[in-house]
């Protein structure tokens, strides 16, 4: 039996880094964790609670107080067999894919506390390998020891091209310049914050995949995890 792997897929906001996660777990049998879901899943939780000052800050004192009772885990849909975010056992998957959550989750994710939380238990959901995690700091933080890193960007107008794409499929009405303003507003924190900036880790592989099909990057990953595989 061939050895379990760590696959740490890193990148910009809505470059179909979890589409092409997803498809790989699934194809290798490994477990996907979508990381983003995670940090979108503690903002759902301040926003329910009000913890959004006027001014659109946090209220640090108060989520640090409730992150102790903020379960965030994932559940398995019977029917698609797709994980689903769920917050303190509640499936949230639909409420924290929409642009309110969008607007308000950078600033969430660059509170240590935060982070600290959430790294803790990715790194508990690597322990035995054979997991594809997508995120910003997965090749930098989490797992700095993955055998497969992979950095994932696209132009920003094209990655907000596909949101809108799979927005509007969903049945969401959304305008696309606001979309692609949270798109670079979100760029811009990420790789900005003090806490595990978004950032290639040096020997992550770097992917452009702005003229790149679905399937053409389905098959350039598999590829590259087959030579990784190969390698242990
Ligand atoms: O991947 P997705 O766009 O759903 O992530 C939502 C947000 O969560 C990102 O814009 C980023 O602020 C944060 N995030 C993070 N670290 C990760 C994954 C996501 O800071 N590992």
């Amino acid at each position: 039996m061939k050895k379990k792997i760590i696959v740490a897929i890193d990148g910009h906001s809505s470059c179909g880094k979890s589409t092409m996660a997803k498809d790989l777990a699934r194809e290798v049998g490994y477990i996907y964790v979508d990381t983003g879901a995670m940090y979108r899943t503690v903002t759902l939780y301040a926003l329910r609670h009000g913890m959004f000052q006027s001014d659109g800050t946090v209220n640090e004192e108060a989520l640090r107080e409730a992150m102790p009772t903020v379960q965030v885990s994932f559940g398995l849909d019977p029917a698609t067999q797709l994980p689903h975010a769920c917050l303190n056992g509640e499936n949230v998957e639909n409420d924290i894919r929409g642009m309110e959550v969008s607007s308000h989750v950078s600033p969430i994710a660059a509170l240590p506390f935060v982070r600290e939380a959430m790294t803790r238990q990715q790194q508990l959901m690597g322990q035995a390998k054979g997991i594809v995690m997508d995120g910003r700091d997965i090749g930098t933080v989490v797992f700095p020891q993955a055998e497969l890193k992979v950095f994932v960007t696209a132009s920003a107008e094209v990655r907000a091209q596909r949101r809108y794409d799979e927005l509007t499929a969903k049945g969401k009405t959304v305008n696309y310049e606001e979309i692609l303003q949270n798109v670079t507003e979100r760029d811009y924190i990420d790789s900005h914050r003090s806490v595990a900036p978004l950032r290639q880790a040096p020997d992550a592989l770097l992917l452009d995949n702005s003229h790149l099909t679905i399937a053409e990057q389905k098959a350039w990953l598999r590829q590259r995890f087959d030579e990784a595989v190969a390698r242990q």
